[in-house]
């Protein structure tokens, strides 16, 4: 045996027999470092086993499991390295053939007239059944193949057998693992010890207990996750006294516009308007889809704070949306006698100064920032109001440092990705939420067609019709540069083609590892009308405002998720002409095909996010990081939205009896808080 006993849970992975430097680099780089990081390896999935199918009702295509005895062992007799390997076993039922290619040097570990247990498909060879490389061990060994199998997440170079056999060498080890949950909260909810959830994700017997080790697992996870966001809420919720805004002149302001609200912003500012006026601090999520005029409300509101005395902040992901604001709002304000300001990380160093002093003495009233705004040396005089733009491109921590330069400041926060409501509540803590879910009047729907790839000349063909009539036109590509191991069209080659292809216009590209003045200059350049064709990476996917571009072409558009199709399609679509959005693939994969399908048959951004969580598939996750929230590597807080819950009413519990996680009992709690939110927790815990 091998040195079992001096391997603890904290030894590195390289302590166990088996594991050279080579693989323990493979095992480094997929995050395993300890035994105990390997023993927190779970499998993706189960592959149910358990039932032995006889020889003759195997059928093609089928995954089967067979247990037979080796009748005979065929190898070409010569020493060629990779000649195959073919095996006759039987049952009482018929025989079958197995083959290995390259799988002469397999021979040694077949005894013939044994039986031992075959996994793998049944595929056919002139009229004759066959099993290629199937998984196999001798029955009723330890390592039997036979049984509900974990599969787990790919490690390249390690097989699933390795895994498995680490695994079972390491199991008397489970009993060590730190049993880290709460006494109480473990009885409350039920969960199963660590040593027996840990024994059930790798070595299942049946479902029930499987269900009941994940259970544990994820709740487990969520509980971490729960807690986190839970203490870092602690610090708003004290803060309920809010700053009551006068928003009388809200009506002078929308007669001034050269629109009519829609019913959609109508009650939005109806909602925040309550809630600036009332005593309460505003915490509120408005979400509307791409388009449907959230900046508007998001002027009313500050426009509210203006005039009652206060300072007011707008925060864009980008600095082109953050310039791009700041056009809007000077032209609207312009008559009101209102300057607002920009704080950008590329303004000159003067320039920003001004506009710091003028924060911090209160010379300035309104603030259209980026990040830059997060900075120490930011102060404001009387901040009354900030609002994040884009929020779900922002983390959970960036609207409370932006909140934290004021007292009792009211909150806004606006995205154009709809999420569940419950998961909103989970994300954004106890935020009330308004949608937007009219379109301004006039706005035609996008319309949209999936194109074959072979028909590329021809979506390319209308564009420059729509080129000759004035028209801008985006051409979205997957990737920046040619790479050999995928196989999509990318930015710059396309920028390439299209350049030769469009030779009497003006082409550029834009793209997400150019500095952050060319692509200022680039959109700039595009909204002014100087570039008639912009090739692009997903880069100008957030907020943009070009009316005058009525063409998106997506290519390779099976690599998008839909929430993103979405988001690229909204820009187009936002002037008075007929826009079109042309969705290019060949990919012939059901989900791929499915998405574009959806894309053409709607334009409402709520209709399709909730498309979008039915199509995912088991294990897919919901893209937590998108959100701002630390990576989960278990749960789906989609599919786990019920364990979630759970959770979260865990967590409360906790942080009510131990605001500050220092009781000894919820020390291991604590430990995990800090390493799932890291830097992102910058407080005292
Ligand atoms: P989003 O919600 O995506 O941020 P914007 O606020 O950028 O949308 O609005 C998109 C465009 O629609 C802007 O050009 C804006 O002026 C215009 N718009 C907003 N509200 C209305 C309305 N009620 N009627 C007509 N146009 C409007
Ligand atoms: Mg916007």
């Amino acid at each position: 045996m091998m040195n079992l006993e001096s391997v603890e849970l904290k030894s590195n992975i390289g302590s166990l027999r088996g594991i050279g430097p080579k693989k323990e680099k493979i095992f480094n780089e997929s995050g395993i470092n300890t035994i105990e990081d390997f023993i927190y390896f779970f499998p993706r999935s189960y592959q149910d086993r358990r039932e032995i199918t006889k020889i003759k009702d195997l059928k093609p295509g089928a995954d089967s499991l067979i247990v037979a005895k080796v009748l005979t062992k065929k190898a070409p007799n010569n020493f060629r390295k990779n000649s195959p390997l073919s095996l006759l076993v039987s049952d009482d039922s018929g025989a079958i053939e197995i083959v290995f290619f390259n799988g002469r040097f397999l021979s040694r570990l077949f005894d013939l007239n044994i039986e031992y247990s075959f996994f793998g498909r049944i595929s056919e060879n002139y009229a004759r059944f066959q099993m290629i490389h199937p998984e196999f061990s001798k029955a009723g060994s330890p390592e039997d193949i036979r049984g509900i199998i974990p599969i787990y997440p790919r490690i390249p170079g390690i097989s699933q057998k390795e895994i498995r056999r680490m695994q079972k060498e390491l199991s008397h080890l489970y009993s060590e693992v730190d049993d880290w949950i709460p006494e109480d909260l473990a009885a409350e909810n039920r969960l199963a010890d660590m040593e027996f959830a840990l024994k059930n994700m790798h070595f299942p017997t049946d479902g029930k207990k499987v269900l009941a080790a994940k259970f544990r697992m994820v709740f487990s996870e969520l509980l971490v996750l729960e807690t986190g966001l839970q203490y870092m809420r602690k610090g708003e919720q004290r803060i309920n006294e809010g700053i009551s805004f006068d928003c009388s002149n809200s009506e002078e302001f929308i007669r001034g516009l050269d629109f009519d609200l829609t019913e959609g912003q109508k009650e939005a500012w109806e909602k925040i308007r309550n809630d600036l006026e009332g005593r309460q601090r505003m915490n509120r999520l408005l979400q509307g889809d791409v388009g449907s005029g959230k900046t508007v409300v998001a002027e009313l509101a500050m426009y509210a704070a203006c005039n009652s005395g206060y300072q007011s902040v707008i925060m864009a992901p980008t600095e082109i949306l953050a310039k791009q604001h700041l056009e809007t709002f000077t032209r609207d304000f312009d008559s009101y006698g209102i300057k607002p300001k920009l704080l950008i990380s590329s303004m000159e160093r003067k320039e920003k100064k001004e506009v710091i002093e003028g924060l911090a003495d209160g010379s300035v009233s309104m603030l259209i920032a980026t990040h830059a705004v997060l900075q120490e040396n930011v102060r404001f005089k009387k901040l009354g109001l900030v609002i994040t733009d884009e929020q779900h491109r922002f983390g959970v921590n960036q609207r409370r440092k932006l909140y934290e330069k004021g007292e009792g400041v009211n909150v806004l926060v606006m995205t154009a990705t709809p999420i569940p409501r419950t998961l909103a509540v989970i994300l954004y803590g106890d935020l009330d939420s308004s949608q937007i879910r009219t379109m301004p009047k006039g706005r035609k729907p996008v319309k949209t067609t999936l194109s074959h790839k072979d028909d590329r000349n021809k979506v390319y063909t209308f564009a420059a019709e729509k080129i000759k009539e004035g028209r801008q036109v985006y051409v979205v590509a997957p990737l920046i540069d040619d790479s050999e191991s995928i196989e999509a069209v990318s930015a710059t080659k396309l920028f390439d083609e299209l350049k030769a292809k469009f030779s009497d216009s003006k082409v550029e590209l834009i793209h997400g590892a150019m500095k952050q003045e060319s692509k200022d200059m680039v959109m700039q350049d595009f909204s002014e009308g100087l570039i008639d064709v912009l090739v692009s990476t997903v880069v100008i996917e957030v907020g943009i405002n070009v009316p005058n571009a009525t063409v998106m072409i997506i290519e390779n558009s099976e690599r998008f998720g839909l929430a993103q199709l979405h988001q690229l399609r909204g820009r187009v679509g936002r002037g008075s002409e007929e826009s079109f959005c042309f969705l290019i693939s060949d990919s012939e994969n059901d989900i791929a095909i499915k998405r574009g399908e959806i894309m053409c048959s709607t334009n409402d951004g709520f209709e399709i996010a909730e498309k979008d969580l039915e199509l995912r598939g088991p294990g897919e996750l919901f893209g937590t990081k998108q959100h701002g929230i630390p990576e989960l590597l278990l749960s789906d807080l989609v599919k786990h939205i019920d364990v979630l819950e759970k959770a979260q009413q865990a967590a409360k519990q906790l942080l009510d009896r131990d605001p500050g996680l220092d009781m000894p009992e919820n020390s291991g709690v604590r430990e995990r808080v800090k390493s799932m939110f890291g830097e992102d927790l910058s407080l005292s815990l």
